[in-house]
């Protein structure tokens, strides 16, 4: 009897300790999961994307519900030869909305978006329904801002619904604030009516095209592009229109240089063609609207010339 009541105690003990410990363990997740539902709340949305210039639009979509970090983030780094690092594959496993150019210009990019199954994504190169052999700096299209604005809402607010219409609002704020670039376009788009140019590399192409300007030369600018000399046919062809003075200004991609670029602008200065500098990166301390308006007051002093 003695000897059955003490197995039975030292079975009661087990029992009692195993539902002990599963209460203590349920009420530990149910305060975790409340815990974690808070701070997802109060937490800011981590987006990631490859280039500043998209980083300073969904930063002001975000607002303070959001935080960016731009991978490109320098005018120094020529991102058609970047390298992504270690940390820049974990800021994309930890990102909950990821913004890749596409169209191979940052492929690195889209990779590391589909290895997050997680994450909310923008393709830039879908969103402006680009197609094979189109120009791939889609930043430098005029209507891009425009066309990101609703994107960006949708995406985050699938991250945090209850911050549509704060979304919403901040992107028609944004797209107030570059509404001097349309103005400066179409004055313009107006001056230079028929007025053709030079390009080192194509990055400006696709504004050259929103303000309706012909390029001579296109097969110089996409034999640098690839990371080839021109042929010398294209390269007598570029100092033929120089000579005779067919070329209002010249686009020059000071990232994309080499020693055939320098001789052609050299050519171009000997002649008195004004260059004019484009980047693909955004210039560090400049946001988007000081950037695009800086260039489009240059091709307004060239054309003053
Ligand atoms: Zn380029």
């Amino acid at each position: 009897m003695t000897k059955q009541r003490n197995r039975r105690y030292w079975m009661v003990i087990p029992v009692v300790t195993i539902i002990i410990l599963l209460g203590l363990i349920f009420h530990r997740t149910w305060q975790n999961e409340q815990r974690v539902h808070k701070t997802n709340t109060a937490e800011k949305i981590r987006i990631v994307t490859s280039l500043a210039v998209y980083g300073e639009m969904a930063q002001a979509v975000v607002g303070d519900q959001g935080q960016v970090q731009s991978i490109i983030n320098k005018a120094s780094v020529d991102p058609h030869e970047y390298e992504p690092s270690v940390q820049t594959a974990k800021a994309y496993a930890q990102a909950q909305l990821i913004i890749a150019n596409g169209a191979g210009y940052d492929a690195w990019s889209t990779k590391f978006a589909q290895a997050n199954t997680q994450a909310q994504k923008l393709n830039v190169g879908t969103i402006v329904g680009y197609h094979e052999g189109d120009n791939e700096h889609f930043w430098y299209q005029p209507t891009v801002t425009k066309a990101m604005m609703d994107p960006l809402v949708d995406k985050l607010s699938a991250l945090k619904p209850a911050s549509r219409s704060y979304f919403q609002t901040n992107a028609q704020r944004y797209i107030k604030t570059i509404q001097p670039l349309a103005e400066k376009r179409a004055e313009l788009t107006k001056q230079l009516k028929g007025k053709s140019v030079l390009v080192t590399e194509p990055v400006y192409d696709n504004a050259l095209a929103g303000l309706g300007v012909h390029d001579l030369n296109p097969n110089f600018a996409h034999a640098i592009e690839a990371g080839n000399d021109p042929n010398p046919t294209d390269v007598l062809a570029w100092n033929d229109a120089i000579t005779q003075g067919q070329v209002a200004f010249v686009i020059n991609n000071p990232q994309t240089e080499n020693a055939v670029t320098r001789r052609a602008v050299k050519k171009a200065q000997q002649f008195q063609v004004p260059i004019i500098s484009v980047t693909e990166t955004k210039p560090d301390g400049k946001n988007y609207l000081e950037w695009q308006l800086g260039i489009l007051e240059q091709i307004e002093e060239a054309l003053k010339k």
